[in-house]
């Protein structure tokens, strides 16, 4: 008989979705080469929205959740991997068309796993997760466009949030003077102890955008999108480029080319999911030099696997700081 395990699965009738406690046995998983077994994973903003289906994150019923996973290997079918090797996978589908995280074991893909830097254990790992790995993608992309501590100051929106928490501490590990926008001004002493040396009001960002503002920053990470987004590029000084990762604010971009035409702004798109994967384990590695491990525990709380509903609620709600590890 083949030993059984605890997960959490999403299923969708007469266009209700609900998330169940079951039990499944390894056959019950997707095909892979790869069986790992899960110790953590964790909950971002795009597990929020698969969990609750606010949104159409989950294409494929019934389908196991979580974007992320961490663990160590159990069978291998992947020359690149063996037994008791730990890895990490970020996005590639998972709780999309892929079973995901949120369950004991996975069987995967061994070309979707990154080795495990040995910097991280399992649950640091997760306390990064996609959201960590996304603000490490949006540093590579800005240093990659030539900026520089020296050509001035760079702006995380959304910074009490997962990107923006990771952001702020790298950034500022990186020389970066680092301004945090946040709805949350209760949170400035923790965005301070991140490493911000200026906090802005979040109210100041979301207005109706001019076409061109003051000069304010060289660089940005931006998870909020929107007009946020708009009057971030808008107030960008010249020759600098904004990270846009996120949609926290919404979809929509209502902005104008002056920014681009006039003054040589550079917007650089973000996609963790499908990146591929000698930039994945570039940024992971730089995650190993560039992010403080005492900043990252302040960051992040854990809870348990029957705790991630909720989380998911309250993640979409703005009300979670920083980062969530789930202990599986
Ligand atoms: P979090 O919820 O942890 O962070 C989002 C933050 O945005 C909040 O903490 C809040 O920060 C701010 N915020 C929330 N709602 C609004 C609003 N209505 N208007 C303005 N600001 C708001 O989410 P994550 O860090 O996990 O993800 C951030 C965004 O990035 C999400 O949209 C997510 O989908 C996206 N993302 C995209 C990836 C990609 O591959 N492109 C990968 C990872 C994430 P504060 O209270 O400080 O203002």
């Amino acid at each position: 008989m083949t030993s059984r395990f605890k997960a959490i699965l999403l299923k969708k009738a007469d266009d209700k979705q609900t998330a169940e406690d079951v039990e499944l046995s390894i056959d019950d998983l997707m095909p892979g080469d790869v069986t790992v077994v899960v110790s953590h994973s964790t909950v971002n903003y795009k597990d929020g929205l698969a969990l609750t289906g606010r949104s159409p994150v989950v294409r494929k019923f019934p389908m196991i959740p979580g974007i992320d996973l961490a663990g160590a290997v159990e069978t291998s079918d992947n020359p690149n991997f063996k037994p008791g090797d730990k890895v990490v996978l970020n996005g590639f589908g998972l709780s999309e068309v892929h079973y995901g995280g949120y369950a004991q074991k996975a069987r995967v893909k061994g070309d979707w796993l990154v080795p495990l830097p040995s910097a991280f254990t399992p649950a640091q790992a997760m306390a990064i997760g996609t959201a960590g790995y996304t603000a490490m993608l949006c540093v590579l992309a800005l240093e990659d466009a030539g900026v520089t501590p020296a050509r001035g100051a760079v702006v995380v929106t959304g910074a009490s949030g997962g990107v923006g928490s990771v952001a702020v501490a790298v950034l500022a590990k990186l020389g970066f003077k680092v301004i945090a926008s946040t709805g949350r001004p209760e949170e400035e002493a923790y965005l301070k102890g991140l490493g911000a040396s200026e906090i802005i009001p979040r109210a100041e960002l979301s207005g109706e955008p001019r076409m061109l503002g003051k000069e304010r920053w060289a660089g940005a990470v931006d998870s909020v999108g929107s007009k946020t987004l708009a009057n971030v590029i808008s107030q960008t000084s010249y020759g600098g480029a904004v990270a846009a990762c996120g949609l926290a604010g919404g979809m929509d971009l209502p902005t104008s080319v002056a920014p681009f035409i006039l003054r040589g702004v550079s917007l650089l798109g973000i996609d963790s999911v499908q990146m591929p994967k000698p930039r994945r384990i570039q940024a992971w590695n730089r995650l190993a030099e560039d992010l403080d491990l005492k900043k990252l525990a302040a960051m992040t709380r854990t809870i348990p696997l029957s705790g991630v509903r909720k989380a998911a609620d309250d993640i979409l709600a703005g009300k979670v700081r920083g980062r969530l590890v789930v202990e599986i």
